[in-house]
């Protein structure tokens, strides 16, 4: 049977990388992201590489319409959605008090309240067929204290280990995936030029890696995935260190 894996954030980065590894093994997929323009070239590129069916979905999820799009799509009980990936996402200076606090709420929404209503609307459908996977791209910095990127990280962390152990017996497995700094569009939408990070080349991880490993440990039902080793370590002594060293330690970078 072919599943169908409803990506938001798939024009670039990890979403698109998603819809990469998830063509190449045989999924139909439905891409959301605000540039209708790149999707139906990344769609046709997809396509050409063997993808089984690629549908283009262009909404802002920042925007109460473009929301309720994707949300109708998911309740689609004709068309099921087997896989949800919630990938679309955004960063913002370190420095709270300086932020415009309305780019503050929307990426407050995006990274919060978006997931929480996907998800809410996947599991109907997924629930009553018992069978169902949700990814949440969340982040290492979930366990770091860093502005308000590793609240809202650590928000999608706990929810996802909830809503794991919750579901799990109902055939719905769902996996906080917290990857490291990766190479995306991510840093440079922050303004941020290549090497401005001020993080050191061992750091960076390569999208491909990241999505790889994260299928993998999704395979196998993992709550929480944390692709390559060093940041496995690092994620472990985060969760353990004293909070003003890791403030200190995360302080560091844009
Ligand atoms: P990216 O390359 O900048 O991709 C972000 C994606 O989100 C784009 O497809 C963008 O497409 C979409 N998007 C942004 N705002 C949107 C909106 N309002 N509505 C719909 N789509 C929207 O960044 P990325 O690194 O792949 O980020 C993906 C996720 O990984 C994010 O949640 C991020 O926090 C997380 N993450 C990234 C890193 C890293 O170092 N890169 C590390 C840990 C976690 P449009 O502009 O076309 O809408």
């Amino acid at each position: 049977m072919t599943m169908t894996s409803l990506i938001t954030g798939a024009s670039s980065g990890l979403g698109a990388e998603y819809a990469r590894q998830l063509a190449v093994r045989g999924y139909r997929l439905v891409l959301v992201a605000r540039d209708a323009a790149r999707l139906e070239e990344f769609a046709a590129e997809l396509t050409r590489t063997g993808a089984s069916e690629v549908e283009v979905l262009s909404a802002d999820l920042s925007s109460p319409g473009g929301l309720a799009a994707v949300v109708g799509r998911l309740s689609e009980t004709a068309r099921p959605v087997d896989m949800l990936i919630n990938s679309a996402g955004f960063g913002l200076p370190l420095a709270f008090e300086k932020n415009d606090i309305e780019d503050e709420a929307r990426h407050l929404h995006l990274h919060v309240e978006v997931p929480m209503r996907l998800m809410h609307a996947a599991l109907q459908g997924m629930l009553a067929r018992r069978s169902g996977t949700i990814l949440n791209i969340a982040s290492a910095s979930a366990v770091m204290p860093r502005s308000t990127y590793g609240a809202v990280k650590s928000w999608q962390v706990m929810f996802s280990r909830w809503a794991g152990s919750r579901y799990r017996s109902r055939g719905v497995t769902v996996t906080a995936v917290c990857p490291g700094y990766t190479h995306t569009e991510f840093h440079q939408r922050l303004g941020l030029a290549k090497g401005e990070e001020g993080i050191s080349d061992r750091l960076w991880l390569d999208a491909p890696r990241v999505v790889e490993e994260s299928l993998r440990d999704v395979a196998r039902g993992r709550a929480v995935s944390v692709p390559s080793k060093r940041y496995k370590a690092i994620y472990t002594a985060a969760r353990l260190a004293p909070t003003g060293l890791m403030a200190k330690l995360a302080a560091r970078g844009r």
